[in-house]
C-alpha cells in the first residue's frame, strides 16, 4: 500500500520580464501515497480509454477501462486502485490475450490492490469492470430529486479517493494520466466529463470525451441528466437542468470576466473551455474544480450573485490543482491554500478590495475557530499533514484553506505583492501538469523568492509555517475593515454589540450600516452570547434573517437560532436542512442540535426526512455522529 514516486524537474524559462533566466533545478526526495496502493515507480499508468455504459435501472456503471501503461522495472505487475468494483476479466494488449489477477486484502478507506500480472513488453492492460452496490463515487438520483421531477441523474465526486470506486486506476494525486471515453446513456439523457463536452443531446444517447493534458484520478469526473447549455460568451457557459438554467446564468454572467481576470494575474488558462454544471441540491460541495468543467452547488444562486465566490475559487484551482497538484493528500494545503489566496485576488480584481478583504475576515474566523477546536498544539494544525491510516479525506478543514492562505498571505506581506506575484507565476508556468509535494514547494520557494536573504527568511519563518502547531506570531491579518476602529466591521462589531445591550434606540438603523449579505453575515457572526429570542425577533423584523436565501446567511443565523432556542426559525430550518445537501452548510445545524435532549430528537427527525436527498459521503458523515 505504499508507493513512491520520483519527481524530478529541470526547466528553462522566461521570466515575466522577458529576461531569459534559468529557474533552478528541482530534486524532489520519493514522494510516499499513503492513499495509494499503485506502485508507479514500477509500472504507471499513461493513459485511459474509457468505454461504459450507464445503467440506471440497476444502478450500474459497466464496461471496460483500457490503461496504457509504462512497464519501467519490467516487472510481472502493475497494481491499481479498486473499491468494489466488480472486475470480470483482463486482458493485455490490443490483441488483448487473458491474463490473471489478485485483489489484496481489503483495506479501512483504502478499498483493495488490484494486481495484474503482466508482461515485460505489457504496454496496455485492460479491464472489464462493473461498479459495486456502494460506489462512494456515484450518487444515483431518483427523478424526484431533480428538478424537472421526470428523468433520473447520475453525478460522480471522485475526490479525494473514490475514482477506484468507478474506474479501475491509480488513484493517486501524483500520477497524471490523459484520457479518452465513449459514454452510452439513455437516450433521453446529456452526459458530461471533465473534458471537452457536447453542447447538446443526440438520439443515439453515445457520447465521446477527450482531455488531453494530463490529469490525476481525483479529476475524473462524469453527469448524466436532462442537461442543458447556454454559452456566457465565446469560451464559457452554464450547464444546468432546464428549469434551473436561466436563473444560473443570470447568476453566474461574470463567468468570462472572472477567466480573463484569473489570466492577468498567473497566466494563461490552458484547459481550453471553462463551463460550470449546475448540479441538483444533493451535491455534497459549494463546487468541484472538474477539469474544464466545475460542478456547482445550486444553493449559491441567490438570486443576486452575492455567493459567487465559489465561483472564483472552483476556477483558481484551474492553475491551483489541476495544473499545479499537491502529490499527495497530505500535501492538500497546496491545492487549498493557494486556490484560497489566487480566489480571493480573483475576488477583488472583480468586486473590489473590501470584498475581498471580507472573505478573508470569515477566513479568519474559521481558522481561529479550527485551530481552537482541535487545540493549538495538535499535530492536525500542521500545513504538512499526516493522514497515513486514516481518511484522505479528513484533511479537508480550515487547516488547508485558511492557515495555507495566510501563509501566502504573510509571504505577500513580507515581499511585496509585486514580486510575490512573479514569484507564482513563475511556479504555476514551471511546474505546470505536475504535482508537488510541500517539501518540493518549499525548497523552490527557498530557491527562487527567499535565495539566500537571511533577514526575509527570517520574517517569514517557512519551518514554522508549515511544520509547526497552531499560528505563527507572525500571521498577517487584514485590518482595513477594522481601520483602528473606524473601519466597517469594527462600526458593526458595535452596532452588534449595542443593539444586544438594547442600547440601540431605533434597531431600524441597523440598515443604514449592514446592508450587503457579507456584512449582514458578519453581523450575525458578531452577536453576543446574551442575546434574547425577542431580540432575535426583532433582527427579524428588520432584516428578515430566518427567511433568507442566501445560505451563508441562512447557516449563521440558523446556527444562532438553535444556540437561542429561537423556535420561530424552526421550520425553515427543517426545510433547509431538506432541501440542500452542501455537507459543511448542514453538518454544523445537525451538530448544534444535538447539545439538548429535545435538539437531539428534532435533529434526528428531520434528518428521516432529510438523508434520502443527501450524498452518500454526507449521509455517512453524519450517521457516524446522529444515529
Ligand atoms: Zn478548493
Amino acid at each position: 500500500m505504499k508507493s513512491f514516486l520520483f519527481l524530478s524537474v529541470i526547466l528553462l524559462m522566461f521570466s515575466c520580464n522577458g529576461k531569459k533566466e534559468p529557474v533552478k533545478t528541482i530534486i524532489s526526495a520519493p514522494v510516499r501515497d499513503p492513499h495509494s496502493f499503485a506502485r508507479p515507480e514500477e509500472a504507471v499508468a499513461k493513459h485511459l480509454t474509457l468505454a461504459i455504459n450507464v445503467d440506471f435501472k440497476r444502478k450500474e456503471i459497466s464496461g471496460r477501462a483500457s490503461w496504457k501503461i509504462r512497464n519501467i522495472s519490467g516487472g510481472n505487475q502493475i497494481v491499481f486502485d479498486n473499491s468494489g468494483l466488480y472486475i470480470a476479466r483482463i486482458t493485455l494488449g490490443r490483441e488483448e490475450k487473458e491474463t490473471t489477477f489478485e485483489l489484496g486484502d481489503s483495506v479501512k478507506f483504502l478499498g483493495r490492490a488490484l494486481k495484474v500480472n503482466i508482461r515485460p513488453e505489457t504496454d496496455q492492460v485492460n479491464i472489464y469492470y462493473t461498479t459495486g452496490k456502494d460506489a462512494a463515487a456515484l450518487q444515483w438520483l431518483e427523478p424526484q430529486q431533480t428538478s424537472g421531477k421526470k428523468n433520473p441523474y447520475l453525478f460522480t465526486q471522485s475526490e479525494s479517493i473514490a475514482a477506484r470506486s468507478w474506474i479501475p486506476c491509480q488513484d493517486s494525486p501524483g500520477i497524471r494520466f490523459t484520457y479518452d471515453a465513449q459514454v452510452t446513456v439513455p437516450s433521453q439523457l446529456l452526459a458530461l466529463m471533465s473534458a471537452e463536452n457536447p453542447k447538446a443531446k443526440n438520439p443515439q444517447g453515445i457520447y465521446q470525451f477527450r482531455q488531453k493534458h494530463a490529469i490525476p484520478a481525483y479529476l475524473l469526473a462524469l453527469a448524466v441528466g436532462d442537461i442543458t447549455f447556454r454559452p456566457v460568451d465565446q469560451r464559457t457557459g452554464i450547464y444546468a437542468e432546464p428549469q434551473l438554467l436561466g436563473k444560473a446564468a443570470h447568476e453566474f454572467a461574470d463567468l468570462g470576466k472572472m477567466v480573463h481576470a484569473a489570466e492577468g494575474l498567473y497566466g494563461p488558462y490552458r484547459w481550453g473551455r471553462y463551463d460550470l454544471l449546475i448540479l441538483p441540491p444533493s451535491f455534497p460541495f459549494g463546487g468541484m474544480e472538474n477539469p474544464n468543467l466545475s460542478f456547482i452547488t445550486p444553493t449559491i444562486i441567490a438570486g443576486d450573485r452575492s455567493l459567487v465566490s465559489i465561483i472564483c475559487h472552483e476556477l483558481a484551482h484551474s492553475w491551483s490543482g489541476n495544473l499545479v497538484t499537491n502529490a499527495t493528500w497530505n500535501d492538500f494545503w497546496l491545492n487549498e491554500g493557494f486556490t484560497n489566496y489566487f480566489e480571493r485576488r480573483i475576488d477583488e480584481l472583480l468586486y473590489g478590495r473590501e470584498e475581498a478583504e471580507m472573505q478573508e475576515e470569515f477566513g479568519k474566523q474559521a481558522l481561529l475557530a479550527a485551530v481552537k477546536e482541535m487545540g493549538p498544539g495538535h499535530k492536525d494544525t500542521r500545513l504538512k499533514a499526516d493522514y497515513t491510516g486514516r481518511s484522505a479525506d479528513d484533511g479537508t478543514n480550515d487547516i488547508a484553506y485558511e492557515k495555507g492562505y495566510f501563509f501566502l498571505k504573510t509571504i505577500e506581506h513580507f515581499t511585496g505583492r509585486d514580486r510575490f506575484d512573479r514569484f507564482l507565476r513563475d511556479y504555476f508556468d514551471s511546474h505546470a501538469f505536475q504535482s508537488v509535494s510541500t517539501e518540493d514547494f518549499v525548497s523552490y520557494l527557498n530557491t527562487n523568492l527567499i535565495s539566500g536573504d537571511t533577514d526575509l527568511a527570517g520574517k517569514i519563518n517557512v519551518r514554522e509555517w508549515v511544520y509547526g502547531t497552531g499560528i505563527p506570531g507572525n500571521i498577517v491579518y487584514p485590518d482595513g475593515l477594522w481601520n483602528d476602529g473606524k473601519g466597517k466591521f469594527a462600526v458593526i462589531q458595535r452596532m452588534a454589540a449595542e443593539y444586544a445591550a438594547n442600547r440601540l434606540r431605533d434597531p431600524a438603523a441597523l440598515k443604514e450600516e449592514v446592508k450587503s449579505s457579507n456584512e449582514k453575515r458578519f453581523f450575525i457572526s458578531q452577536l453576543p452570547g446574551t442575546l434574547t429570542s425577542t431580540q432575535m425577533a426583532g433582527l427579524d423584523t428588520v432584516f428578515g434573517f430566518t427567511r433568507s436565501h442566501n445560505t451563508d446567511i441562512q447557516l449563521a443565523w440558523y446556527l444562532l437560532a438553535i444556540r437561542k432556542g429561537y423556535s420561530q426559525a424552526d421550520p425553515n430550518i427543517r426545510d433547509y436542512l431538506i432541501g440542500n445537501g452542501r455537507m459543511w452548510h448542514i453538518i454544523p445545524l445537525y451538530k448544534a442540535m444535538m447539545n439538548t435532549p429535545a435538539g437531539l430528537k428534532k435533529a434526528r427527525d428531520i434528518y428521516k426526512a432529510a438523508r434520502p436527498n443527501y450524498h452518500p459521503m454526507t449521509y455517512k458523515a453524519i450517521d457516524a455522529f446522529l444515529l
